[in-house]
């Protein structure tokens, strides 16, 4: 083998390790940089998770939404904007939804060092616990991005773990109901959702589209036998009948 073969394949190989990094950094399903939960955990459910609220205009509806249907969610809250709506955040408590930390400010955390990371997810904590005196279990980063730091601040803060989804669905920017409803003719059971009833600057951002998806959806998954789980029923393993 030439010494410019050897340049060549090792070159390759670093430009295969960034392409892996990358990746890892951002798919909500790889697990390279620490364990996630993805999934609804069974075939028979669908779990909706909503970002970066809660946000008056939207939320309360949302809840009264997933109620008509018993549907359960999990809320990744900001912390900023949980601080300005405490009761709001009570509410969806007090309605059986999770709710999980998605930091404070909504940085993306794969340039951040572990301790600024600790303190976007504590002031979070405290923000959630405030309202509810319940902290969170459960993260997820902003945007889904993430570096090999954010599992080891986890590991060491005893959080339950990190959350991503299997499929996103693209709006967090205002647009007409009807293409968010055909994007999720796709949704299949066992998937996790990724849907926003915030903004991570905008307090009371226009989040109807999602409210009308909803709508339109909600009924015909429950038609169809759906459950609606939070991620600790998600992440719960199945029981020993059902493993077989
Ligand atoms: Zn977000």
């Amino acid at each position: 083998m030439s010494g410019q073969t050897v340049l060549s394949l090792t070159a390759g190989g670093l430009v295969l390790g960034a392409g892996v990094c990358a990746w890892a950094a951002v798919s909500p399903s790889s697990d390279l940089f620490g364990r996630a939960v993805h999934r609804a955990g069974s075939p028979r459910s669908i779990a909706l998770t909503f970002d970066d609220g809660p946000n008056p205009a939207i939320t309360p509806t949302l809840l009264d939404l997933l109620d008509r249907y018993r549907a359960r969610a999990t809320f990744f809250m900001i912390g900023r904007h949980a601080r300005s709506q405490p009761a709001l955040v009570r509410e969806v408590a007090a309605r059986g939804h999770a709710i999980g930390n998605h930091t404070d400010t909504h940085p993306n955390l794969i340039w951040l060092l572990p301790a600024r990371i600790e303190e976007e997810l504590a002031r979070c904590q405290d923000a959630v616990a405030a309202a509810t005196n319940v902290a969170p279990r459960w993260m997820r980063p902003p945007y889904g991005f993430r570096g090999p730091q954010l599992s080891r601040v986890l590991r060491r803060g005893g959080w339950a773990g990190m959350v991503l989804w299997t499929r996103a669905m693209f709006d967090w920017k205002p647009q007409p109901p009807d293409r968010m409803i055909r994007r999720m003719a796709r949704v299949r059971g066992g998937e996790m959702l990724l849907m926003h009833d915030g903004d991570p600057v905008i307090e009371r951002s226009d989040r109807a589209h999602v409210l009308r998806a909803l709508e339109h959806w909600l009924p015909r998954w429950a038609d169809a036998g759906f459950e609606f789980p939070t991620i600790d029923d998600s992440a719960r393993p199945p029981l020993p009948a059902e493993a077989n």
